[in-house]
């Protein structure tokens, strides 16, 4: 066996395995009898790189995987690409400076698709580096036609169910995107607008109304007041007139006004806000749409049409001002809607749209029979189910996603869905195999796309095998997540999962927190706490990135990257290296009879399985990482391997093969107890030691070893000696004159004088000590106060007298001094007497431990 380095390379040792393991080994097999265990891994949207949130999640990922598959379960680690949507098309458009209109769909695609290859590319690279065991028999990719089929068969056959419809219903609508995104897609940012009162022409006389959005008037379908609002009473079932505009619009009562706001008056208009469709429709209002889709004043705003609805806001406010409508402005804090990925504030139009119909009390019934970890979690979905008013809006108008597979009759307008086996396909380059009930055969195809929530939310009953497995691996085991996307991914999985099969789609979900910078606070450039994954590699190596994502707290928390945990990963992976080179020429798997010391140290062995074990299975990585540290380092290194030296470098001999096989044991169950946090490392050391991989052994198991009370006090005698010889200035390893231990556990003595380096005796019982008073300290801070310019003599009486006539006054209460015949009585505390521990005649030191007693001869 060549020598080992002395410094642990981790480059080079991470690069090799890196390199040489066969990634086939993590492959799920379909035809095991083995339990499953499949994880519905999230596809991560493939822009920029792979950073250091990534980096935590696929860790603890990585770590569920590969101790399950130590435990004997048939893993899926799949990974997906969740190619399509906003971000891509966003960043396409942003590269080759255009919009998505001004050039063709298909080359627009081709665009996204090329950008979404390249950094699917940089992402398998720094998986690979990171050591993840990855199943790349189960990748998928999104925009692919193999996974994009699914998402249209899912599509038709939720249509065929009725729970998808088109209508023409409002949305939220970005307008510098150009499409509708779902609810769960719009942000909330306060901003300060200003509220303008105006009058609006009454029957009799002029009301006044309050509103911060004077550019929607041209949009205003009512009035209303709250219904006991006694100052406006005369003007229900009334109208009034719109300013400029000139019609007329009903006064309404409703509960929902507040009276408080403004004059009590609100106005009505298609759309300001939420609360306007509300109550669009429970009053039948009629629609004035006055923003079209790119955000500009439609026909209807008269002179303001074809602006923008901010320069609409800004003319209109002055012409109304100017005119003496406007008479009043106060500013206004409100809360404004904003699109999640270009924070344009939102509007809200009505549009002919695909809707997928939303049962939250089947969905919160389904989270309920799924395990949330933490458990705390659940609440965040069923709290937003609660809060639906609509369905959501699938459709979107983009190009880069899976197109709907419909058209629509050129004769009679009716949609035609594609039928299960045209799939998959897109309806703007093939017609459909069928014509309309109405006998035409002209269609035009739909252009919209679908939202790309309709992708990743079959995630996993894509990878249990649907829809053409008829063995349907359904519920999947695990959904690691993050608690920012509980509200879509969580939610829509349980939605879609239940809708085409009736079954949730996991047993548990593990939420997990945001990877935050040094700081504290959220990783940006801007920021400069940005640290890509790959200056750790090159830095300290894959497995202290790895060590730091296990130990920087329990998942579900937010955790700080630090440096300086990364250092201490890699100063723990150097100890364990120079206990591993320095235990691999002195150590063989054996089966020799053990001592006290090692059937102690297999106890504590044991007692780290089961505690990391444990931890393990409730998902607490930082506890089974801490733990492991502890026992290398404190236990293993500074006892045990101290402790059988003198046996490891002594005669051949059972003591000897105890002390080689134990502490093989040892570094061969570390390895694997390791090998879901520093799969490198622990490679290396395993391998070297059996010649085989560590990644396709089994989770070491609990042999039930109770502890040895006679290892483990030779153990706290050896360590109690350490510190005696510490504290009277000694060498470690400079012998004493002799020791004799006294325990009712009969203790072993080889370990012992191997590590004291000095003869050892062990005895029953307890030691038969004589206390010799030897001399006598006179305490001047008692004497000194109170008999002032007698002291000196007082003291020199003192020590000219006998220490055991002393020992024996302080005894009865006080001390008798003569001084030139005048006795004086002195408190007990006058003087100490220092004793002298005495065993068979000669002076030893008293050590004591919890089941020992020690004599150390001076
Ligand atoms: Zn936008
Ligand atoms: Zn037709």
């Amino acid at each position: 066996m060549s020598e080992l380095s002395k410094e642990y390379n981790f480059k080079q040792v991470e690069e090799k395995w890196e390199r040489s393991w066969d990634s086939s080994i993590y492959y799920f097999d379909w035809e095991s009898k083995k339990p499953q265990y499949i994880i519905d891994t999230p596809p991560p949207y493939p822009t920029g790189n792979f950073h250091i949130g990534n980096a935590l999640n696929w860790c603890y990922i990585d770590f569920a995987a590969r101790y399950k598959r130590m435990r004997g379960y048939n893993v899926m680690f799949p990974q997906g690409w969740d190619c399509h949507g906003l971000p891509t098309e966003v960043k396409v458009e942003q590269l080759n400076h255009i919009t998505k209109n001004q050039v063709p769909r298909e080359e627009f695609r081709r665009l996204c698709e090329k950008l979404t290859e390249e950094a699917i590319d940089r992402f398998h690279k720094s998986m690979g580096r990171l050591g993840l065991s990855i199943d790349w028999s189960n990748e998928y990719a999104t925009m692919k036609p193999e996974y994009y089929v699914k998402t249209q068969t899912s599509f038709v056959r939720m249509y065929q169910k009725g729970q998808i419809y088109r209508e023409d219903h409002p949305v939220n609508w970005c307008p510098r995107c150009g499409t509708a995104i779902a609810l769960a897609e719009v942000e909330y940012d306060s901003r300060t607008s200003t509220l303008n009162y105006m009058h609006f022409c009454a029957e009799d006389g002029e009301i006044e109304i309050a509103t911060s959005r004077p550019e929607l008037l041209a949009a205003c379908v009512a009035v209303a007041v709250h219904p006991e609002d006694q100052r406006y009473q005369k003007y229900i079932g009334r109208t009034v007139k719109v300013p400029i505009f000139n019609y007329s619009v009903p006064v309404l009562a409703d509960p929902a006004v507040d009276s408080s706001f403004g004059s009590g008056f609100v106005m009505i208009c298609t759309f300001g806000d939420k609360q306007d469709v509300r109550w669009w429709m429970e009053h039948h209002l009629p629609l004035r749409q006055a923003i079209d889709r790119g955000g500009r004043m439609m026909p209807i705003a008269g002179p303001y049409s074809g602006l923008t609805v901010e320069e609409t806001k800004e003319k209109i406010t002055q012409d109304l001002t100017e005119q003496g409508i406007i008479f009043k402005q106060e500013p206004l804090e409100q809360n404004v809607g904003l699109c999640w990925r270009c924070k344009t504030p939102i509007e809200i139009l009505s549009e002919q749209q695909w809707f997928v119909r939303i049962d939250a009390p089947e969905i919160k019934k389904m989270a309920e029979e799924i395990e949330w970890i933490p458990a705390h979690m659940r609440v965040r979905l069923e709290n937003w189910a609660d809060s639906m008013e609509w369905d959501w809006c699938i459709s979107r108008q983009r190009i880069f996603a899976t197109p709907i597979p419909a058209w629509y009759c050129k004769n009679c307008h009716e949609a035609l869905v594609a039928e299960e086996s045209w799939l998959p396909l897109d309806p703007n380059l093939t017609q459909p195999k069928k014509k309309c009930k109405c006998g035409s055969s002209e269609f035009i195809p739909e252009q919209d796309v679908l939202d790309t929530w309709m992708d990743s939310s079959i995630s996993a009953l894509a990878v249990a095998g649907w829809p053409d497995r008829t063995d349907l691996r359904m519920p999947t085991q695990l959904r690691p997540q993050g608690h920012d996307i509980i509200r879509t991914w969580a939610f829509y999985t349980i939605l879609r999962t239940g809708a085409l099969e009736g079954i949730r789609p996991w047993d548990a979900i593990l939420i997990n927190g945001m990877a935050l910078g040094e700081d504290g606070h959220k990783m940006s450039k801007s920021l400069n706490n940005f640290i890509r994954p790959e200056e750790v590699f090159e830095s300290n190596g894959a497995d202290a990135l790895r060590q730091w994502a296990a130990i920087g707290g329990s998942p579900g928390n937010d955790i700080p990257f630090q440096w300086k945990e990364i250092t201490a990963a890699s100063r723990f992976q150097q100890k364990l290296w120079s206990i591993f080179r320095f235990s691999l020429p002195l150590i063989a798997p054996a089966d020799a009879a053990k001592g006290q010391v090692d059937r102690w140290l297999s106890a504590e062995l044991d007692q780290l399985i089961t505690k990391t074990t444990e931890a393990m299975d409730r998902f607490q990585f930082d506890e089974a990482l801490k733990a492991i540290r502890a026992f290398a380092w404190d236990v293993l290194a500074d006892n045990y391997i101290e402790l059988v030296k003198a046996r490891l470098y002594g005669q051949d001999g059972p003591e000897k093969r105890a002390a080689q096989g134990t502490l093989f044991t040892a570094l061969e169950t570390l390895a694997r107890l390791m090998a879901p946090f520093t799969p490198f490392l622990s490679e290396e050391i395993y391998h070297t030691l059996t010649g085989q991989s560590v990644h396709v052994q089994s989770w070491p198991v609990a042999r039930g070893q109770p502890m040895d009370r006679a290892g483990l006090a030779i153990k706290e005698v050896a360590s109690t000696l350490r510190r005696y010889k510490a504290e009277k200035g000694v060498a470690l390893n400079s012998p004493l004159p002799g020791i004799v231990v006294y325990s009712d556990l009969d203790l072993e003595t080889a370990d012992l004088a191997g590590v004291a380096n000095s003869p050892v005796d062990s005895r029953t019982g307890k030691p038969l000590l004589e206390m010799k008073p030897i001399a006598v300290k006179p305490q001047m801070k008692v004497i000194g106060p109170r008999f002032r310019d007698r002291s000196q003599r007082i003291i020199m009486a003192l020590m000219g007298m006998d220490p055991a006539d002393i020992a024996r006054q302080k005894e009865a209460g006080s001390i008798a001094v003569d001084l030139d015949g005048e006795i004086l009585e002195l408190p007990p505390e006058a003087a100490e007497v220092e004793i002298q521990t005495l065993s068979a005649g000669e002076a030893v030191d008293i050590l004591k431990t919890k089941e020992a007693t020690v004599l150390v001869r001076r």
